[in-house]
């Protein structure tokens, strides 16, 4: 590993900072993986449905990343059983819309637009310009579907989960598939199974965030017919179909009349390591309750704050097991925390905190990617380089 490239990441499960660190028995996992070849389309299989155990859906599929996630999702409402149409996207065929809160945008929509569909905006986000309260109504979505549309996206975050079944049953009233970014809801452990129940067809993970596998994986959990689209159009299928016999739980053949050339989502393809990876990470996750996480953030949080005079520190979320304890330290003004976060930047390892906008004289340290011999290392570091008397 490059030292030049080497930072500590206090910042949170950034993927431009490596992300996470991998849980426990995951390396291991990937390791195994190498001692002989396997069917990628059996152990497709075979995660797919561990996917579906701890999700409750009908079926799953591990895809290169949530960002993956939501292309293959796209595909398999663009496509759905039509092998044809597979071989065409992202040129579309009758279905091409996908409906979106306009407030629901952001980067990661792209991998839809990549898939073919094209983002058709419901409602206006009045609240983000603190000229009303009203953003995407049901009525506003009902309105927008029609024949050409493909698929709903509602982009899952805390706080706005509620909404999601009012949503869902205005796109299933439409027969027209729900898709739920849910890529950094986990934990808690209760949204692994929570979209689906609250009507999702298809529920897009994260596996390198907070599940602790590798970071370019992903989980994909929802109806059978549509994970198995997309599945289609991820698998290598460098093979005549007399040879493809996956089974029928996870892609069944009798509803297709071909196999579709490698599809839209083979660009985003998996090796066995990975998939060994996730299905450790997995494992892991359930094996640990959400009290226990948060329990260990909360104290790697007391560890550095101990080092820390009063009173400019807090920790938030420290009674709240469902949201994950952060550090805030407040630097008096917008301008003092940003010559600070510099400052801790440009230290031999560079130390990254994250910012936000609720509190902007503040740097926030988030414990989740620190390793255990980083904590020293943030505690020197934040003394040496905070000001000093500290009301100043
Ligand atoms: C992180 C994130 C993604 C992308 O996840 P990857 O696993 O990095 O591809 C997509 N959507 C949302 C809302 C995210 O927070």
């Amino acid at each position: 590993m490059s030292p030049a490239a080497r930072l500590i990441n206090a910042a949170g499960t950034l993927t431009r900072l490596s992300g996470a660190p991998l849980a426990p028995g995951v390396l291991e996992a990937m390791i195994a993986a190498e001692r002989f070849a396997v069917d990628m389309v059996e152990l497709h299989a075979d995660a797919g449905a561990r996917i579906a155990g701890a999700t409750g859906a009908e079926s799953g599929l591990v895809t290169a990343g949530a960002s993956a996630g939501l292309l293959l999702a796209a595909a398999a409402c663009l496509a759905r059983d039509d092998v044809a149409r597979m071989n065409a996207l992202p040129r579309t065929g009758p279905l091409r819309e996908i409906v979106v809160a306009r407030s629901q945008r952001n980067g990661y929509d792209h991998a839809l637009r990549t898939a073919g569909a094209r983002l058709v905006e419901v409602g206006l986000p009045d609240p983000a310009a603190g000229a009303g309260t009203r953003d995407a109504e049901p009525w506003e979505y009902a309105a927008a579907l029609g024949p050409r549309s493909a698929a709903l996206l509602f982009v899952a975050r805390p706080g706005n989960h509620d909404a999601l079944a009012e949503v869902a049953a205005v796109a299933r009233a439409h027969a027209v598939p729900i898709i739920v970014d849910a890529a950094a809801e986990l934990p808690p452990a209760a949204n692994l199974r929570r979209f689906l129940a609250d009507g999702a067809d298809l529920v897009v993970f994260s596996g390198g965030k907070l599940l602790g596998g590798p970071a370019g994986t992903g989980m994909l959990a929802g109806r059978r017919d549509l994970v198995a689209s997309a599945a289609l159009q991820c698998l290598d299928l460098d093979l005549p179909i007399s040879e493809f016999s996956p089974p029928a739980g996870f892609i069944d053949m009798s509803r297709y009349r071909g196999l579709p050339r490698h599809g839209v989502g083979r660009a985003a393809k998996l090796g066995k390591h990975e998939i060994a990876g996730l299905m450790a990470a997995l494992d892991h996750f359930l094996s640990v309750s959400d009290a226990q996480r948060h329990a260990h953030w909360l104290s790697v949080c007391d560890r550095i704050a101990d080092a820390l005079p009063e009173p400019r520190i807090r920790v938030v979320n420290r009674d709240n097991p469902d949201r994950i304890p952060l550090l805030e330290i407040d630097f008096s003004s917008p301008a003092k925390a940003c010559e600070m976060d510099c400052r801790l930047r440009t230290l031999s390892p560079p130390v990254h905190l994250a910012k936000t906008p609720r509190a902007p004289s503040s740097l926030v340290l988030n414990p989740v990617c620190l390793r255990n011999e980083d904590i020293a290392v943030v505690r020197t570091a934040l003394r040496a380089v905070l000001p000093r008397p500290w009301d100043t």
